[in-house]
Formats: C-alpha cells, structure tokens, sequence
C-alpha cells in the first residue's frame, strides 16, 4: 500500500498560534526580490579568522566527542572571569555558569526549569518572540505589558520607556518570572542603574525571578555602560542571565551562548538542559574559549559598531524617516509616518512588504513583536551589514 496515502493521526497543536515567523517571511521576500536584506539580525560580514583558526586547532586537537553536560570547564572559568571584570559580580563556574546552545536554547531551558501551570510570567512587548512560546510550552501564562511610545506632538513615536506602573499592576503572588531585555530588541532601549533598582523594589517581597536577556551586553553606545543584572547583588540573587556568542563574535549560525544564575538556579537549569541538548558541541567551546581570553575582542565592539549606527543614521537624516534613538543593539528605528507618499499610511507589515518589494530594502515591522499588533508606524532595520550593504540600502532609501 502507498505510504502517502496514509493520513497521520491527528493531535492537538502544543502552540496553535505559531506559524512561520516575519524574519523568516521577510528574508525569503528579501530573497525573492533581490532585496537588500537589513531585516533579520545577523551580520553580512566575516568572523575574525583567529576564531576560526581557534576552532580548527581544537578540531584537530581532537576534541570532538561530548564535552561536560554543563560546558568545557576553560569557558565557563573564562566567563566567569569576564563576568567579574566588566560587572563586579562572581559566578562559580562550577555550579553557575552553564553553556547553551544559543541564547534561544538558555531561554527555553530557563523558563521550562521554573515555570509550570498556574504560573505567570510577565514580559514587556515589543519582546523577542521566543518568549511567549516557551512560556506556552512550560504551561505558564503570558502576561505582557507594553513599553511605553512617547510621541512628539504630530503623534510619531520619538522613543520608548519602561512601563513602570503597568509592571508593578502585573506582579502579584502568582508571578514566577519576569522577562526584560536590555539592550532592547527591537527599539535598542537599554536600562539604567536607576531602572535596575527599581525593579529590585518591584521584585521585593515576592517570590518572582528574573530572566535578563543581555545577547546585545556590547553594542551599546556613546560611551553609556551595559547594567548587567548581575551588577545588581540584590537582582542577581533571583536572576538567570542570558548571552550569546552570536552576537558578540559575529558568529550567528554557532549557536552558542551561556546561562549564569546563582547555584539554586542553575541546579533547576542544568536538570532542564541535560535532557533538552545535553551538551553543546565541543570545539566550538574550545575555540570560543582561547578567543574569550583577549578581552579587546569585546572590548572594541561597541566603537565597531557605534561607527556603522552613525554612517546609517547619516544616512538617513536627508530623508523623511524619522529616526528613533539607537543607545544600544545593531537595530535602528524609525518612523515612517511622516513620509509624503500614500505607503505611509500603511501597516507596519504592508510598508514592510512594499519597502522589501518595490524599494528593494527588507526590514522588520515593530507589529511583529506583539502578540496583539499595534500599529505605531515604526519600523527596525539591522545595521550589523558592511558599509557597501549600508550604502546601498540608504541609497534606495534616500529615493523614496
Ligand atoms: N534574545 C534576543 C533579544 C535576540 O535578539 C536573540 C537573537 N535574535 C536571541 C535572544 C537569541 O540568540 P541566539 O541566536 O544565540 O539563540
């Protein structure tokens, strides 16, 4: 009998509202259309070939079979040690720091290791769109608040600020965990000393934990300094904090990132993550680890990237968008409204779609990263792309 033939027995869908995600949408559009494709975060240019080289060299070291379920020991004592210089705070590799495949893999694991039914998590939209799912998978409730869009007078969102009463409406005896993100994909917000204090009031007398997801700890800008959670005592005691090597190595497609929590945590963490990947592949680590120890190689990130934020927004200035501030991440905001062209007044995801087809530059709608979408009229494109890239894409833009 034809196999074809036979139906799959039916089930019901563990996340019924997921379908394909707008970066994955857009890229292919990108593709299509031969656009210039500053929508999805990653970088169009090279590694450092010495990263290269360093995984080579534990290749042929042959390290290739499974490393510890928690991550070769040389990385985590690396970060624990990087950790301590940039952020004041000690991780003990042993039993704090454990190596993920991805930032993604460090979220899911995290949230599965703390959060059940009956739960409830809060995050703050726009938000990454991992969280929600795997707050799902976990069997928690998702409880969003939104970032607060403070408009100039002709209505144009101008930047975005933490929505400190709606915070402290959601948390109540039930909340396990919040969410934040800081610096902020997508509006490149990031938090302030002051805002990390508030949120340990916030956070007092309850017994939530927090998950900072810091993947973008170096690109931040104008001389600011990235708060850490760690850098906190009183946050860190009830936090997991997420990074990853992706964005800090120019290295997306490795997949790998680390989660550090204090030692309570990360026993829950490590009992999620040692059936979820196990382990995460072994050279890799190795390489990543010889890297880790020249400091310069985070060090200079945020000049890296400052220089191509400031060529873009340049770029940008003679045109009608108006540009949000960008203190942080490799994303830049803007506002489409005020453009003299019918487009204008279309969805985030229509001028999305029309910028990508008809202007031959794809990029992001804010919509995207919430679950119910509003419409704001702001856009993000990715700047982490070499100055060619940059420069044809703003010369398309400054067409329009
Ligand atoms: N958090 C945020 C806010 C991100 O933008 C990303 C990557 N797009 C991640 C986490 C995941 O990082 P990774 O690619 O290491 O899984």
């Amino acid at each position: 009998m034809d196999q074809a033939l036979t139906p799959s027995p039916s089930f019901p869908s563990r996340l019924p509202k997921v379908g394909t995600t707008v970066f994955t949408v857009m890229s292919a559009l990108a593709a299509k259309h031969q656009a210039i494709n500053l929508g999805q975060g990653f970088p169009d240019f090279p590694c450092n070939r010495e990263l290269i080289a360093a995984v080579n060299t534990a290749m042929l070291a042959d390290h290739n079979q499974y490393p510890p379920m928690v991550g070769v020991a040389e990385l985590r004592y690396g970060i624990s040690e990087k950790i301590a210089s940039l952020y004041r705070h000690h991780y003990n590799p042993e039993s704090e720091i454990t190596i993920t495949a991805g930032g993604t893999q460090g979220i899911m694991t995290a949230i599965l290791s703390c959060v059940g039914p009956g739960d409830e998590v809060i995050i703050i939209e726009p938000a990454y769109d991992s969280y929600r799912p795997s707050i799902e998978l976990a069997g928690g409730k998702t409880i969003a608040v939104s970032l607060t869009a403070n408009r100039d007078e002709q209505g144009h969102v101008q930047s975005y600020s933490i929505p400190w009463d709606a915070l402290s409406n959601a948390v109540n005896v039930k909340t396990r965990l919040i969410i934040i993100n800081t610096p902020h994909n997508p509006t490149g917000m990031v938090w302030q000393a002051a805002d990390l204090d508030r949120l340990a009031k916030l956070a007092n007398d309850t017994n939530a934990l927090i998950l900072s997801d810091e993947v973008y700890e170096h690109m931040i800008y104008d001389g600011r300094q990235h708060q850490s959670i760690s850098s906190h005592p009183g946050l860190a005691a009830r936090s997991f904090l997420i990074s990853s090597f992706g964005k800090t190595y120019h290295v997306t497609g490795w997949k790998v990132g680390y989660v550090a929590a204090p030692a309570a945590l990360t026993t829950e963490f490590r009992k999620v993550h040692q059936f979820n990947v196990f382990t995460v592949n072994t050279p890799m680590q190795y390489g990543l680890a010889n890297y880790l120890q020249e400091a310069a190689h985070y060090l200079e990130l945020p000049s890296f990237y400052q220089q191509k934020r400031d060529y873009f927004r340049a770029g940008l200035e003679g045109t009608k968008f108006k540009l949000l501030p960008t203190p942080g991440t490799y994303f830049q905001c803007v506002d489409y409204t005020n453009l003299n062209i019918p487009q204008a007044q279309l969805n985030e995801a229509d001028f999305c779609t029309w910028l990508t087809t008809e202007v031959g530059v794809a990029a992001i709608p804010i919509s995207a990263f919430y679950n119910e979408p509003v419409q704001s009229g702001v856009i993000r494109f990715c700047f982490a792309k070499k100055e060619q890239t940059l420069s044809n894409a703003l010369t398309r833009l400054q067409q329009i």
